[in-house]
């Protein structure tokens, strides 16, 4: 087989060339226009530091949340992020100071 040819610092692609010199995953990497990363996961998927949970809360919370992150001019992910943190500091006392 061919081999990937993405590489950078410290790490090779050592997955089969199918697009152009690359394999699946980096030749989407090119594609998107991004920076060739490493590869994680069984089907190339980018790495990605953050996991995606779909979870469902009634559309009212949604709403506040929204107009929420509006007012403060913010990502409603930093609030969601904000509320989890939260939600952890309230489970495991003592980690935060308080
Ligand atoms: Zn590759």
């Amino acid at each position: 087989m061919t081999v990937c040819i993405a590489r950078g610092d410290g790490w090779v692609c050592e997955r089969e060339a199918k697009t152009k010199g690359f394999c699946s995953g980096h030749y989407q990497q090119v594609f998107r226009k991004k920076p060739l990363a490493p590869l994680k996961g069984e089907h190339g998927a980018p790495a990605e530091e953050s996991v995606h949970k779909a979870v469902r809360y009634p559309k009212s919370d949604a709403e506040a949340i929204a107009a929420l992150a509006k007012a403060r001019d913010l990502d409603e992910a930093v609030l969601y992020r904000e509320a989890v943190a939260q939600y952890l500091r309230r489970e495991k006392p003592g980690q935060d100071g308080g």
